[in-house]
C-alpha cells in the first residue's frame, strides 16, 4: 500500500535527493573548506545494495516519482552507473537526474545515459578559467565543458547548469554566463547562495540577492517572466529577449518556496532529512542493519517528515546553519 510523505503542513514529498557520497574533487569555497573535511567512513555510507533498497521503499510505499542524485560529487562514487540502472529498474516511469561539478562526465555521460539516467544538473558558476579556480580551489574548467557536451551529446537534457554568485568574484559575470549558456543550449539557473559552507562564513549583507542578479542580466538582456506556474519548482523563470532561451533565478532565501516544498533528502551514511536546514535527522541506516523490514523502514520515514518545519527560518533570529555543510547533506 502506498502511503505519502506528508508533513504537519500538508506538503507531500514525491522528489528524493540521494547524496551518493560527501567527498569531492572540488573545493567551491560556498560549500567546502580549503582542506579536509575528514570524510564519512566508508563503513558508515550506505552500501549501493542499501542506496537502492531504500529508493525503492521510496518508489514503492511513499508515492516518490522522482530521484536525484547528489553529493559531494556523485561522479565519484564507484557504483553510479549500477545505482542509476537498478534505480531505474524499480520504475520506468520515474524521473532520474544527478547534480554534479561534471568532472569525469566527459567519460561517463554514454554509461549513464544508457543505465537510465534521463538529466543532468551541472553546476558551473563562470566560464573563466581564473574565476573557476579562485572559488573550486582546482584547474578544471576545461573538464566541466567537456562534461557538459557529452551530457547533451548523450541526450542527458534538457542540461541545466546551476550558477552561485560570490560577491566580489563572479557578480559582474552573470550576463557572460547567460550568453554562453544560450549559445550551447544549456538552462540557465542562478541560485542565492546559502548559509551551508562548512566554514559558517556566510552573511546576508554578501549574498548576491536574486534582484540585483537580475538587476545585471537585465542591463544586457530583456527578460519577460514566463508563463509557467512556478508550482514547487523553485526557479522563477524568465524569457530571454522575448525568445525560446529561458533564465531561472532561485531565490532560496529572499523569496523562500518552502511552503511549496515537495523535497525529502536521504544523506549518504542513510540519514533522512526533510529539510536542508533540518536541525535532526532520522537514522534508516542503523533501522536498516538491524534487519527492518522494508514496512518498518518506510514507516520510520513517514514519522520523519511529521517534524518538517514551515520554512528555513534563516531570517529568524534564533536561525542556526546546520552543522553539517551542503557537501555532506547533498545539495
Ligand atoms: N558536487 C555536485 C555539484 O556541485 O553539482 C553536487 C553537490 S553540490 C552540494 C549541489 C549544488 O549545491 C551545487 O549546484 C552547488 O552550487 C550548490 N551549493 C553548494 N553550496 C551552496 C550554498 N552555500 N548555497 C547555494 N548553493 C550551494
Ligand atoms: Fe563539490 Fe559540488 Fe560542493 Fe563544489 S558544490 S565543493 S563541486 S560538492
Amino acid at each position: 500500500m502506498t502511503r505519502l510523505l506528508e508533513d504537519r503542513f500538508g506538503r507531500v514529498a514525491t522528489d528524493l535527493r540521494v547524496s551518493l557520497t560527501d567527498r569531492c574533487n572540488l573545493r567551491c569555497s560556498y560549500c567546502m573548506p580549503e582542506e579536509g573535511p575528514d570524510w564519512l567512513a566508508n563503513e558508515r555510507l550506505l552500501s549501493d545494495d542499501e542506496v537502492v533498497r531504500l529508493v525503492r521503499v521510496g518508489v514503492e510505499q511513499l508515492g516518490i516519482r522522482e530521484v536525484r542524485f547528489t553529493g559531494g560529487e556523485p561522479l565519484v562514487r564507484r557504483g553510479i552507473v549500477d545505482i542509476v540502472r537498478r534505480s531505474r529498474e524499480i520504475d520506468p516511469a520515474l524521473e532520474l537526474s544527478l547534480t554534479s561539478n561534471a568532472l569525469g562526465l566527459a567519460r561517463m555521460a554514454p554509461a549513464l545515459a544508457e543505465a537510465g539516467l534521463n538529466r543532468v544538473n551541472i553546476s558551473l558558476d563562470t566560464i573563466r578559467a581564473e574565476t573557476f579556480h579562485t572559488i573550486t580551489r582546482r584547474d578544471r574548467l576545461h573538464d566541466v565543458v567537456a562534461g557538459l557536451e557529452a551530457a547533451h551529446a548523450a541526450g542527458l537534457g534538457p542540461v541545466k547548469i546551476n550558477a552561485v554568485l560570490l560577491r566580489g568574484v563572479n557578480d559582474d559575470q552573470a550576463a557572460e554566463l547567460l550568453g554562453w549558456a544560450i549559445e550551447h543550449g544549456y538552462h540557465l539557473r542562478f541560485i542565492e547562495q546559502m548559509p551551508l559552507d562548512a566554514q559558517h562564513g556566510w552573511t546576508r549583507e554578501q549574498m548576491v540577492t536574486a534582484d540585483e542578479i537580475l538587476a545585471s542580466l537585465e542591463a544586457v538582456f530583456d527578460l519577460s517572466p514566463a508563463v509557467e506556474p512556478r508550482g514547487s519548482a523553485p526557479a522563477e523563470l524568465f524569457l530571454v529577449n522575448g525568445g525560446a532561451a529561458t533564465v531561472g533565478v532561485i531565490a532560496s532565501v529572499t523569496r523562500p518556496f518552502c511552503g511549496d516544498c515537495d523535497r525529502v533528502r536521504l544523506t549518504a551514511d542513510g540519514q533522512v532529512r526533510n529539510c536542508l536546514f533540518a536541525r535532526e535527522e532520522s537514522d534508516l541506516r542503523a533501522a536498516l542493519r538491524a534487519g527492518a523490514s522494508d514496512e518498518e523502514l518506510a514507516d520510520r520515514w513517514v514519522i520523519a517528515m511529521r517534524g518538517k518545519r514551515a520554512g528555513h527560518g534563516i531570517d529568524d533570529p534564533t536561525f542556526l546553519q546546520p552543522d553539517r555543510p551542503m557537501s555532506a547533506i547533498g545539495g
